[in-house]
């Protein structure tokens, strides 16, 4: 099998690696093409894509586009965009004109919960000035001993309903999907099983993506427990979507690892079906 993964993040969003470190380490780790897919923003891809290249790693540009839909968050994969096209980048900066404001927005309401300092903290952690998301405010809380580890920090503080979660209107599912298409990439619904809706929204959900355009879903991700792997895969299948697979890798010692992950279920119509930047890798392998 070869080893393909399509979702991960450098430091140019929340993971902690520059691009050029995340793709030595997906190639050390026997990763044979490679997403990077960070959220809202596209400038790790060049230097990421020089890195793969000399290390004949194919690799494949990518994004992470954050969405609200029907109240909630959901995060759609971009793969094989041109990120220069003046529509992405367009978008993508509109979205990313909202976080510094939310950022404050959170360190107010941690404050009133009696933890100051958590703005200029969190921002402090992220390279990115644009980019300041929760996981930054997660590492900064667990650093100053708030939380034990970021899953703690997420449930303590992070998520809807406790004090330092602000809600936030992120771009539509139909701007993300025609943001991608336009650049000429196809659209992949990030793990799936993650999102708080029940299984008529799922559908729901499904269906008002691939009318728009949408081809696939992740199926194997580090956000989902292998018990969930069928149903994904059962989903894709039922709604005519392409499956894909990545480990959503952001930092050593935090979640799966990059091209650590299960193959997908054996019939499933892979994402990476008929790409070029593959047809070699297939030809070595075969
Ligand atoms: P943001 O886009 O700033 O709202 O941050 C979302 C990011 O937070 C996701 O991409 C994950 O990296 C991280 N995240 C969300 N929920 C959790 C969780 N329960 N545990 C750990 N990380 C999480
Ligand atoms: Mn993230
Ligand atoms: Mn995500
Ligand atoms: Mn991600």
């Amino acid at each position: 099998m070869l080893n393909i993964d399509l979702h991960c993040h450098s430091n140019v969003s929340d993971g902690v690696l520059p691009p050029a470190e995340v793709a030595a380490r997906a190639a050390a780790n026997g990763v044979q093409a490679l997403a990077l897919t960070d959220h809202d923003d596209v400038g790790g891809l060049a230097e990421a894509g020089q890195v793969a290249a000399t290390l004949g790693m194919a690799f494949i540009p990518g994004v992470e586009i954050s969405v609200t839909w029907h109240g909630k968050t959901v995060h759609i994969v971009g793969l094989r965009i041109d990120p220069a096209h003046p529509e992405l980048v367009t978008g993508l900066q509109t979205i990313r004109n909202g976080r510094i404001e939310r950022a404050r927005r959170m360190g107010d309401d941690l404050r009133l919960s009696g933890i100051d300092g958590a703005y200029e903290g969190a921002y402090d952690y992220a390279a990115n000035k644009q980019m300041v998301g929760r996981t930054h405010f997660a590492r900064w809380l667990v650093d100053r001993g708030h939380a034990p580890d970021i899953r703690t920090a997420f449930r303590r503080y992070l998520t809807p309903g406790h004090p330092g979660y602000v809600e936030h209107e992120w771009t539509t599912l139909e701007n993300a999907v025609g943001w991608i298409r336009a650049s000429g990439g196809m659209a992949v619904i990030a793990h799936p099983g993650r999102y708080p809706f029940d299984a008529r929204e799922q559908h729901r959900l499904l269906d008002a993506f691939r009318a728009l355009g949408g081809e696939g879903i992740e199926v194997i991700t580090g956000s989902h427990h292998p018990s969930e792997y069928g149903k994904w895969a059962d989903l894709a299948r039922a709604f005519g979507l392409k499956a894909s697979r990545g480990a959503d890798f952001h930092a050593p010692g935090e979640g799966v690892d990059i091209g650590r992950l299960p193959a997908l279920p054996h019939f499933c119509q892979p994402v990476w079906q008929g790409w070029p930047e593959l047809q070699q890798l297939s030809l070595d392998a075969a």
